[in-house]
């Protein structure tokens, strides 16, 4: 499943560029724009991160160390346990 995140700002400046000829031209859309401002105002803006990439550095002891954070795992898996860098070899 992709999420999909609507830019606060973006919309804001959408109804901005929106003149009030084409309010009055189309009834109904002062309601709409008032629903899609009270949309961008009130919606809690989305709880993501940008994605780390990283890779595992192996040591001749057997340990893999994280290239972002130095954290060090017995294994390399896909993500770092302790920063999320995914470890695709970026
Ligand atoms: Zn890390």
């Amino acid at each position: 499943m992709t999420d999909e995140y609507i830019s606060r700002e973006k919309t804001l400046e959408l109804l901005k560029s929106l003149s009030s000829r084409d309010y009055r031209r189309k009834k109904g859309t002062i309601q709409d724009a008032i629903k899609m401002i009270s949309y961008a105002v009130y919606t809690p803006a989305a709880d993501v991160a940008p994605v780390r990439h990283g890779r595992w550095i192996y040591h001749d002891d057997g340990v893999f160390t994280c290239s972002e954070c130095g954290n060090a795992e017995s294994n390399d898996s896909y993500y770092c346990r302790l920063c999320g860098a995914k470890m695709d070899g970026v």
